[in-house]
């Protein structure tokens, strides 16, 4: 078996996601054996270094042994059940570390398979709390510019990128959608932080405006990821929870991405000290493993679903593999890893490293901004670094340098012209730099003509 023969009946018979399938007539798809720490392997033998975390998901490397023997225990002993009116122990200590472990006042925990759904679920426990209290009037949801949320219609809906979003738009409810405080947009001097509570002006107008007929705030703390990597300061976070409380109605952090250490706190909610309403979590909650989700939430809520059945205040929203028992396991063995290495600590100093060795991009004469939030790094690729004028997006230099950077053993997978870091947290300092100038090389090479 080579990557030649498995491409091919890959292509006869696969549709990829996110992919324009016409493009592998240019590129070849690449058939992974395996993979160990943060290394991925095709089948000629060729090796990659996973530096996006294979989607934003694993955090401690590929076939982590602490991992694996916890899942190969669960596997012998239950693999799923049934979740309405059944319950098992995987599950229930997951909620249990998950109450513990998020932001004081998320008691509660709703489980479901992706990420997209978990949006989903807190969309609609929103409007259906508002229900169960009698505001009939509050359906509205509103968003950021520049978010996103997922790819299901009710995520999608709540999210602002639009080569996801457009081509959908008759299907989708209006939402209400508010400037972004991404940082990028800050005038030369003016700290993230001024810059964000400038912004935050917009916010609180529109909630003065629409508050009655709003349920929720829906928003990626600290970083809008797929939105390409634009960052802010938690200020924005902290006037936004103030404010939301002020005008009652619901702050949902979507921690999908953000969630598990990628901000260099546990949860990117600590640092502001707010506690939403919802939190959203996914990706790296199996350590890259398998599918799951939580939707954690506060006893206030909770409470305005309890009543008799004939009430008919009941959630009655469920997903067939609701609390997989491996997906928890897999869950309870990362959050393990978290606390009994004190990954936390470890990544202070590996987020300065990984500073480092991107320090040089700074200079890069197409390189208008190196930003980096904890454990994630971008580097903004432009045509005219003065006034930040970007390429023609038809040029796909981003393509380029991904291209480039596949050939020297590197697995980078820049959003547009926004080259980014987000590596599992098991990568060593030889491994940066080994990334680092691989980038750089691939920059170097998109950039020419
Ligand atoms: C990836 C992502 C989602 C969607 O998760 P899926 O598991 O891909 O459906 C939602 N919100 C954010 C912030 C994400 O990054």
């Amino acid at each position: 078996m080579n990557n030649h023969e498995l491409s091919q009946r890959d292509l006869a018979v696969l549709w990829h996601p996110c992919t324009q399938m016409k493009d592998h007539e240019n590129y070849p798809i690449i058939p992974i054996k395996k993979g160990q720490g943060v290394w991925l392997e095709d089948f000629d033998g060729n090796r990659y270094l996973d530096a996006i975390s294979s989607w934003w998901v694993n955090l401690f490397g590929h076939a982590n042994p602490a991992i694996n023997a916890a899942l190969k225990n669960q596997l012998d002993t239950l693999e799923q059940v049934i979740f309405a009116g059944f319950t098992h122990e995987s599950a229930i200590k997951l909620a249990e570390k998950l109450v513990e472990i998020t932001p004081p006042g998320l008691n509660r925990c709703f489980y479901a398979d992706n990420g997209s759904a978990a949006v989903e679920v807190a969309l609609k426990m929103s409007f259906h709390y508002w229900r169960n209290l009698g505001q009939t009037q509050k359906t509205k949801f509103i968003t950021l510019e520049n978010s996103y949320h997922g790819e299901t219609l009710g995520a999608l809906a709540v999210g602002n990128v639009a080569l996801y979003k457009d081509i959908y738009a008759p299907l989708l409810m209006d939402v209400i959608t508010v400037p972004s405080p991404d940082c990028y947009h800050s005038e030369p001097g003016e700290s993230w932080a001024d810059y964000s509570t400038r912004r935050f002006a917009l916010m609180e107008q529109t909630l003065a405006q629409h508050a009655d007929s709003v349920c929720a705030v829906i928003i990626e703390p600290l970083v809008q990821c797929a939105g390409n990597m634009r960052m802010y300061d938690a200020v924005y976070l902290k006037l936004l929870r103030e404010a939301c409380d002020k005008y009652a109605l619901h702050l949902i952090a979507d921690e999908i991405a953000v969630g598990f250490g990628r901000t260099g706190t546990l949860f990117a909610c600590e640092q502001a000290a707010v506690t939403p309403d919802f939190m959203c979590l996914s990706k790296g909650l199996t350590g890259g493993y398998l599918a799951l989700s939580a939707v954690l939430t506060t006893d206030n809520i909770y409470q305005a679903f309890y009543d008799d059945y004939t009430k008919l205040t009941a959630f009655l929203h469920s997903h067939s593999y609701t609390g997989n028992a491996l997906a928890c396991r897999a869950g309870l063995a990362t959050i393990n890893i978290f606390q009994q290495q004190k990954i936390i600590e470890k990544n202070r100093q590996l987020a300065k490293t990984m500073g480092g060795v991107a320090a040089r991009f700074h200079e890069h004469p197409h390189v208008a901004e190196v930003r980096q939030t904890g454990m994630i790094l971008a580097i903004e690729l432009v045509k005219n670094k003065q006034t930040r004028e970007p390429y023609p997006w038809q040029e796909r230099r981003g393509l380029k340098v991904y291209r480039y950077a596949l050939s020297k053993g590197v697995l980078l997978r820049p959003l547009g012209d926004v080259i980014y870091f987000m590596p599992p947290y098991v990568i060593s300092e030889a491994e940066l730099e080994l990334l680092a100038a691989v980038a750089w090389q691939g920059i170097q090479h998109a950039v020419r003509d």
